[in-house]
């Protein structure tokens, strides 16, 4: 018997090799037809015997492309008669119709392409641009959609024959690979002294060179351009750490193998599979005893910060040197450099020469970085070979277009029922940053071909994303203001399709709250749509207000003032005796010292009580040293207290904990024990809250997220305790817990506001 089908292919299809998997099956099975790319996707005619059209349609659902994701597949029976194609062709794309097709994320250089790159024998021998339809750069150097060669940056180079003809055929693995290229047709490498001039010689090997003898070099990788010094070379770090500003905070190390990675970082499975997979992300890792390398990569904790080469280049400079420094170049908060304009002012100030290629990087994208906690993904940061993969929204919806918040930020865009959150943006106080911001709306509205007509926003009148989001510059429409927190839980809820009211815990640095303090250790029953705070950390007074993230010994005074403490000047010696006078008088009157919740604010307290307040040189610096501090075999804690106040609700005060704290400090307690007996207290507190909600509303599910909950032993402790107290416990592993997630959830809660079905899917 005859059949003729239609099959309509939408999802993650194109640029993944999925016409010549349709093509090769197609004609192994011995039909006729054609595939194409079309911008909602792949479509594809089969006929031929009934039983080899079925066999066609289940590899397509059982064993699609590696690479490839497949939303929905749509089989339309076609009349068997009529014109009857002699072959199986592939077509070339169709411009026309309704976009929905997804680009794929760049992805680290595959396992064929590597062998490649070291064999001999191979035409592409060291060739620093080797790619497959596996693998390679896509987000970073396509212009426009549909991905083809002329909307990317490779479309400045002409195949050469030998290129062409894989290119040409279905049976290739470069078989329409966009960036294919070999040594003669392909891009060049350049090595630029310190002036920018171009220098003599092999550039790999002189780069090596130059990074053997101590230099720093700019390195162009595939979202922008890394700083790289010899991991090893303890003088070499001081110098990028003096040179970039940047004291303290931990800087990425790339290793030549995984073999490599384990002599100085304890690896799991999970964890060794998230270093190997396409995406390539920094893992932080726990650094062994043994490792050798120098303190000075991690001076505040007891982790490194490590990757797998995801570039064929990355490949051939680490089998010269390895491990390297590999850390983004820019300048202070700024975004990474792309271009080599941007890459100007770092030659000679920063960096003592550069290796760069011709082939352009037309879009930012950052490294990505997470963790494993107790085998699951924690984000930190969700950017190169993530985006832009999109999330899957329960229901479709006009255009959103969700700002973030100035943190951290990235943005999200709505299209039908799927939302693609950007790349790292930065922290949008800095300038560049800022206008990085305005260009990925514009770039995301364009990639995506839509016109948002819903602009959500957080509720921080001063955010610039705010000020944005209600200028004449943003899109026409309606706008909504989403309170931070909720924002935070929505994008958790979102993730894991949670649509019923659920409590939501958002341990948090800052958040604007609608009553004008700050927000940040927040208990809410939430659904999309709405919220009730039904219960938070005590309040304490922001010497300063948000200058108070800067001085965590400030933070600690004015806690332990309200508390009717007060910490001896050794403890927190950045107060001297006027200062602790001034700072009296000022959280006395509440003047310049708003109210805030914050959970963050009182994890950097009790560092600062512990020592480890001084020099905030970066985000979150004191909780990340009093984390990496905590002895994780302490079981016991500190008492804490569950305050009905009317109409505030429940008040978890640590007030008791602090007095605790302090006595342990001062009769010489290990700070080790002191901060693993904090944290304790902190799970303690967030169960006793959670179990109060749940005797009230009978809700049974809880949500962790916020900026706090990047601290893994902290979501672990708190995890457990409310496990093992029959919750079911939900964390974010799309996402980050961190302000990064923020635009989805205000896209969510947008969502609800604007469309919802009678009965939403689940
Ligand atoms: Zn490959
Ligand atoms: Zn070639
Ligand atoms: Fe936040």
């Amino acid at each position: 018997m005859q059949r003729k089908v239609r099959i309509h292919i939408s999802g993650r299809v194109q640029g993944v090799g999925f016409r010549p998997t349709v093509w090769r099956q197609a004609v192994a099975l011995g039909l006729t037809g054609f595939v194409r790319n079309v911008p909602a996707g792949v479509v594809l005619e089969a006929s031929g015997a009934a039983a080899a059209v079925e066999r066609l349609i289940a590899a397509l659902r059982l064993r699609p492309p590696r690479q490839a994701r497949i939303a929905a597949l749509r089989v339309e029976e076609m009349a068997a008669a009529g014109r009857v194609a002699s072959s199986f062709e592939i077509e070339h794309s169709a411009h026309s119709g309704d976009l929905q097709v997804g680009l794929p994320p760049d992805l680290a250089i595959c396992a064929e392409c590597r062998d490649e790159l070291f064999d001999k024998a191979n035409r592409r021998y060291r060739h620093p641009f080797i790619n497959c339809t596996n693998c390679g750069p896509r987000f970073t150097i396509v212009a426009r959609l549909p991905y083809d060669r002329e909307s990317t940056s490779m479309a400045a180079f002409e195949l050469c024959p030998a290129c062409r003809a894989e290119y040409a055929n279905p049976a290739d693995r470069r078989f329409d690979a966009q960036p294919n290229a070999c040594l003669e047709c392909g891009p060049r490498l350049r090595l630029l002294d310190a002036s920018g001039a171009s220098r003599p010689g092999d550039p790999l090997d002189e780069a090596l060179k130059l990074l053997r003898s101590g230099q720093i070099l700019a390195i162009k990788s595939l979202g922008g351009y890394h700083l790289s010094c010899a991991a090893a070379d303890a003088a070499a770090l001081e110098r990028l750490r003096a040179r970039k500003h940047r004291p303290a905070k931990s800087l990425a190390v790339m290793f030549a193998s995984l073999e490599e990675l384990k002599r100085h970082c304890a690896v799991s499975l999970a964890e060794q599979a998230a270093l190997l997979s396409e995406v390539a992300p920094i893992v932080i890792l726990k650094r062994l005893a043994t490792s050798t390398l120098p303190r000075l990569i991690s001076p505040d904790t007891n982790d490194i910060g490590a990757f797998l080469p995801y570039t064929p280049l990355h490949h051939l400079l680490l089998a010269g040197l390895s491990p390297l420094v590999m850390t983004s170049a820019n300048r202070a908060a700024e975004p990474i450099a792309i271009t080599e304009q941007q890459l100007q002012p770092l030659l000679g100030t920063v960096a003592d020469g550069a290796l760069v290629h011709d082939r352009a990087i037309l879009r930012r994208c950052d490294d990505s970085v997470l963790k494993l906690a107790a085998g699951q993904p924690l984000l930190l940061r969700r950017s190169r070979g993530l985006v832009p993969d999109p999330i899957g929204l329960p229901w479709s919806a006009p255009a959103i277009l969700a700002c973030g918040a100035d943190l951290k930020s990235s943005i999200a865009l709505t299209r039908a029922d799927q939302v693609f959150l950007s790349q790292h943006i930065g922290d949008l106080e800095d300038y560049a940053a800022a206008r990085f911001f305005r260009e990925t709306i514009a770039d995301f509205s364009a990639l995506l071909g839509v016109r948002p007509s819903i602009v959500a926003h957080d509720l921080h009148p001063d955010y610039h994303s705010t000020r944005y989001a209600l200028s004449a510059e943003a899109p026409p429409g309606q706008r909504l203001a989403v309170q931070h927190h909720h924002a935070h839980i929505a994008a958790g809820m979102l993730e894991h399709r949670l649509l019923a009211p659920l409590i939501g815990v958002a341990l948090d640095g800052t958040g604007y709250g609608p009553d004008g303090s700050i927000w940040g250790g927040e208990f809410m029953v939430a659904d999309l749509r709405s919220y009730r705070r039904l219960a938070h950390f005590k309040n304490y007074r922001l010497p300063g207000g948000a200058a108070a993230i800067q001085h965590p010994q400030r933070m600690a005074f004015s806690i332990l003032l309200s508390e009717g403490l007060e910490a001896p000047p050794a403890l927190l010696p950045e107060l001297d005796t006027v200062q602790r006078a001034q700072l009296r008088a000022l959280l006395l009157q509440g003047q310049h010292a708003p109210l805030s919740s914050s959970a963050g604010r009182l994890f950097d307290a009790v560092a600062a009580l512990l020592g480890l307040g001084a020099e905030v040189s970066y985000e979150a610096r004191a909780a990340i040293r009093l984390q990496s501090l905590a002895d994780p075999r302490v079981v016991a804690s500190y008492p804490f207290a569950l305050l009905d106040e009317p109409p505030d609700g429940w008040v978890l005060s640590f007030g008791a904990s602090l007095r605790a704290l302090l006595a342990d400090r001062l009769a010489g307690q290990r700070p080790a024990v002191i901060a693993a007996k904090f944290h304790n207290s902190v799970a303690a507190g967030v169960l006793a809250v959670c179990q109060r909600i749940r005797a009230v509303e009978g809700l049974q599910q809880v949500l962790l997220t916020g900026g706090v909950f990047q601290n893994d032993l902290l979501l672990e402790l708190v995890r457990r305790s409310l496990r093992a107290a029959g919750f079911q416990v939900y964390s974010h592993s799309r996402v980050p817990p961190n302000d990064g997630g923020i635009a989805l959830g205000q896209a969510a809660v947008a969502l609800a506001s604007v469309a919802q079905p009678a009965g939403p899917r689940p």
